[in-house]
């Protein structure tokens, strides 16, 4: 009987358990559904779908070029994959577990629809570095910092990433079996006209970009990561993130490789403490299951977070007159990504400069994000608006000017993001609404004309906000 290989957010083949276990002499059927029907969390976002084209595209090659196929399908995973195992009379089904206590339990319902009509289910840990049961506080309890966790965590062994299977061989799924059930892939890429074309020329979804991507920060840039991962106009950090969230790198091929490449070391020491957040912000959704819906901390239940749609949009699409705001914002839309240190500026001015709601923002980001992820988008919005368990605390507000002044030095990233203030430099660059008004003429601006004056007084922000925390 033929066994199904499950891909959902682990879209390669190498060091893919699931696959390597189904893969021991039966013949594979290898699915992905995509579920906007009854999705476990929320329906995946639209930058996100369109990584996904690409990245289906770049595994069904991978698979035709062995001799088989991968069939995506769209609905209810729920009714799709028990189905599909009778049609094909599949013997086992193999995936590997997630995180959330949701899917998690429509996980489990599937198991038992498959199991009733005698079909094993097969689960392997593939997307964390270990099971998050593993890593336990001595109390029994779980971490609850991440520095602790981290540590405890390299106290056990992360197991060898596994290499690529061979000699797999395939069972043909006929076209007569879920005919109305088969996704259109085309319907991945965004409606909106050109939306994507910045995306295309920034990014290569696929199992092998990704690992090129790995392979090329390691040799170029890690060495300079602790200094150049908060420069926001340089290539600083390894733009791993869309091929870890949608599994095309494994953590555990990054660790590995991180290994052989002086673990120890500054450089590679602190890259690999980023994927540690990684690690943190999966293990705190897997024993926190409220994290992307609700406040950590519960003193945040009474914030009076500030409802305005214009200012909301304002900050959607890069026009709040801040200029190291806008261009964060600007990035994001454009390429589908943004520079860690412009996420952590633009979610510092949504949440206090702003007073909006963090769930607004983790919203936009689940929408435009090509790395768009539950666990690290969620976690790093509580952190930002200082709502989470270790987060930053609320009355500690980016000043954005500053910011910028110390992570764009030279303003290359604002002029790059923001072409209408290229002109201008020094100060008037970072403040237009402080500069002098020969100054902004010179450059070629016009406040409220070519670019706006700031939506809000970054003083009167601060205070506001401070005013909210202190009523709390
Ligand atoms: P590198 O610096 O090269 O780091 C390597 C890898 O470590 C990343 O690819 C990522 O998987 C992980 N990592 C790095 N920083 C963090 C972090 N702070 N938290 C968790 N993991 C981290 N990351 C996402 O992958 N998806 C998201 O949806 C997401 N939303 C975010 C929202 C906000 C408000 C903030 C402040 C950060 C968010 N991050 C998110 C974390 C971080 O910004 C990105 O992972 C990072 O910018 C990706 O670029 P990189 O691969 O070059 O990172």
């Amino acid at each position: 009987r033929p066994a199904i290989v499950w891909f959902r957010d682990d879209l390669r083949l190498a060091d893919h358990p699931a696959l390597h276990e189904a893969a021991s002499g039966r013949p594979l059927i290898c699915v992905y559904v995509l579920d906007d029907v009854t999705p476990a969390l929320h329906p995946v976002g639209s930058a996100l779908r369109w990584w996904l084209h690409g990245a289906l595209a770049d595994l069904r090659a991978q698979l035709e070029s062995r001799g088989g196929t991968l069939l995506t399908l769209a609905g209810s995973a729920e009714d799709l994959l028990p189905q599909l195992a009778r049609h094909m009379d599949a013997g086992s089904v193999h995936w590997h577990y997630r995180l959330h206590e949701r899917e998690r339990a429509q996980d489990d319902r599937i198991q038992q629809a498959l199991e009733q009509q005698d079909c094993e289910v097969r689960a392997h840990w593939g997307t964390v570095l270990l099971d998050p049961d593993t890593v336990r506080t001595k109390q029994g309890g779980f971490y609850k910092v991440c520095g602790s966790f981290w540590k405890a965590l390299q106290t056990h062994i992360v197991p060898e990433p596994l290499g690529m299977p061979d000699g797999l061989s395939f069972q043909d799924v006929p076209d007569s079996v879920l005919p109305d059930k088969r996704l259109n892939e085309a319907d991945l890429c965004p409606r909106v006209p050109d939306w994507a074309a910045g995306f295309r020329t920034t990014w290569e979804p696929g199992e092998a970009e990704g690992q090129e991507h790995l392979e090329d920060f390691l040799k170029d840039a890690v060495a300079e990561y602790p200094r150049g991962r908060d420069r926001v106009a340089e290539e600083g950090t390894s733009r791993l993130s869309p091929y870890l969230a949608s599994g095309a790198v494994s953590p555990r091929q990054v660790w590995a490789a991180l290994q052989t490449h002086g673990a120890h070391t500054d450089g590679p020491r602190i890259f690999l403490s980023e994927l540690g957040w990684r690690e943190f912000a999966r293990y705190t959704l897997y024993h926190l299951p409220q994290l992307p819906f609700e406040n950590l901390s519960a003193k945040f239940s009474g914030m009076r977070w500030r409802n305005s749609a214009a200012d909301l949009k304002a900050w959607q699409r890069g026009q709040t007159g801040v200029p190291i705001v806008d261009a964060g914002m600007r990035q994001l839309w454009q390429t589908g990504w943004m520079h860690n240190r412009a996420r952590m500026i633009v979610g510092s001015f949504l949440t206090k400069h702003l007073l909006i709601d963090w769930k607004e923002g983790e919203a936009w980001f689940r929408d435009t994000l090509v790395d768009a992820d539950f666990a690290n988008n969620a976690m790093n919005w509580q952190w930002v608006a200082g709502t989470g368990i270790e987060a930053t605390p609320f009355f500690r507000i980016f000043n954005p000017t500053r910011q910028a002044e110390k992570f764009d030095p030279d303003g290359d990233y604002i002029r790059q993001w923001v072409p209408e203030l290229r002109r201008l430099s020094g100060k008037a660059l970072f403040e237009p609404w402080a500069a002098k008004e020969a100054d902004l003429r010179q450059g070629g601006v016009i406040l409220g004309k070519t670019y706006p004056r700031p939506i809000v007084d970054l003083k009167d922000g601060r205070d506001r906000a401070l005013q909210a925390f202190r009523a709390l």
